[in-house]
């Protein structure tokens, strides 16, 4: 088995904010030169997570954001917002998962036609937030 893990950073902008990150992802398993296999993104934060959806649209994105937002409301009595007043984006990072399993075909993702891969920032914006790509064949 090979293992090729590369990381990259990017920095968010707003509050809550939808990152599509599948252009970098399939550049890190294109350089692994593995042609079969699977693929892990992984968001190395607690208040991040990593999804797959639609981008088509960009108002999927808009109603994910929402329906959390609905989820989880902020400040709701939270006891961690007593620490440094973030529970509901941990709350959120939680449901959503750190990461993504995707399987590679052919030396690319085999992503559905209308999937895409992204970093869901709940508590930004942020500088440097690192996301962990980990390609195993
Ligand atoms: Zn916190």
């Amino acid at each position: 088995m090979t293992v090729f893990r590369k990381s990259f950073d990017l920095d968010t902008r707003e509050h809550e904010q939808i990152v599509d990150i599948t252009e970098r992802v399939a550049r890190v398993v294109a350089e692994s030169g593995i042609l079969a296999g699977i693929c892990s993104v992984f968001a190395a934060h607690a208040t991040a997570a990593v999804t797959i959806n639609e981008n088509a649209d960009p108002n999927i994105g808009v109603d994910f954001l929402a329906a959390l937002g609905k989820m989880v409301r902020d400040h709701d009595g939270w006891l961690h917002d007593r620490v440094d007043d973030n529970a509901a984006a941990h709350v959120k990072s939680a449901l959503v998962g750190p990461s993504e399993t995707i399987p590679i075909e052919g030396g690319r993702l085999a992503l559905g036609t209308w999937q895409n891969v992204f970093f869901c920032e709940f508590d930004g914006p942020r500088k440097g937030r690192r996301v962990v790509v980990t390609v195993l064949g």
